[in-house]
């Protein structure tokens, strides 16, 4: 009978750090042919640090990362998590409250802050041909080296960038590795900029990744590996890839991920251990074939 199996693999995985939402999800893990990954958080630590810190000439670094860290003080993204807390760390001076705070997700941060409008962000956010020019496309290099790159605009004029430099996990690698062993296809969706998805889906090891990628875009690549594939995992950890995990066949969350994303998952891996994914694969191909 069915049962028995389901259930014995179900208590096994438990014992593996894997945390199945019922039976159904075990058995069609065995099915999948594509799965599409988060970047930060999921292939990549999650726990940005600041890099390098330029700024135009005329202005002072100091005042600029005050500046910043100030605004980014009202975000709880990653990155401004990450600014602030270099800021506290490296400059001995208050942060000072702007008069007023927009948090927009998928693109950054922009303030009222002593009669000047600042915006923190993506290169679209403050403007794509703005930010390529800055300090001769002194970003793209540090985005070549798998960096995401802050921009930082003061009224109309990009003033300064921040990069923050977020690590592949160890075991990431050798995870998808074996995936892409039994033929699985792997692909990463990214919010951050092409330069910077090409280097870290290089170091991944990824079949493809898909870079600029707001929440509803997520969904979408999603709908289309349906499509061609069929059976369809997705793995994530915050509250941005709840949708697209919950439109993939099987939605699968790290341990250390949002609420929402552990809510929305099939499947939650306890200790974030991207490996025991194939670990899962092959319990569920152990329990498919007690079933049949
Ligand atoms: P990801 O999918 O890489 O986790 P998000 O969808 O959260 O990224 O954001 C996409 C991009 O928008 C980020 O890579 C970053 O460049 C920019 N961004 C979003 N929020 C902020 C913020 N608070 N401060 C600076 N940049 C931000
Ligand atoms: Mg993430």
């Amino acid at each position: 009978s069915i049962m028995p199996a389901s259930l014995s693999a179900i208590s096994n995985g438990a014992r593996h750090g894997i945390l199945f939402k019922g039976g159904v999800h075990l058995e069609n893990l065995s099915h999948l042919r594509a799965i599409a990954f988060d970047k930060t958080g999921t292939l990549t630590k999650g726990k940005p640090e600041v890099t390098d810190v330029l700024v135009k000439d005329h202005l002072s670094v100091e005042d600029v990362l005050l500046t910043t860290a100030s605004i980014e003080s009202h975000s709880n993204h990653p990155l401004a998590v990450a600014i602030v807390k270099y800021t506290k760390e490296s400059l001995d001076r208050p942060l000072i409250q702007p008069e007023s705070i927009e948090d927009i997700a998928g693109f950054g941060v922009k303030a009222h802050y002593h009669h000047d409008i600042w915006k923190i962000g993506k290169a679209d956010f403050v403007g794509r041909s703005e930010a390529e020019a800055f300090l001769n496309g002194a970003a793209k290099k540090l985005a070549n080296e798998g960096k995401t790159v802050v921009y930082i605009q003061k009224n109309d004029e990009v003033v300064g960038v921040i990069a923050l430099k977020d690590v592949v996990r160890e075991e990431t690698k050798k995870a998808i590795d074996i995936l892409k062993k039994r033929g699985i296809y792997t692909i990463m969706l990214t919010g951050d900029s092409e330069s910077t998805a090409q280097a870290i889906a290089t170091e991944s090891h990824v079949d493809a990744y898909v870079a600029e990628c707001l929440p509803e875009r997520k969904v979408e690549e999603l709908k289309k590996l349906k499509e061609k594939f069929s059976q369809v995992a997705m793995v994530g950890d915050g509250v941005n890839d709840a949708p697209a995990l919950a439109t993939a066949n099987v939605g699968i969350a790290m341990g250390d991920g949002s609420g929402v994303a552990l809510e929305t998952a099939d499947i939650v891996l306890m200790k974030n251990d991207l490996p025991r994914i194939a670990e899962a694969i092959k319990l569920s191909d152990r329990m498919n074939r007690i079933i049949k």
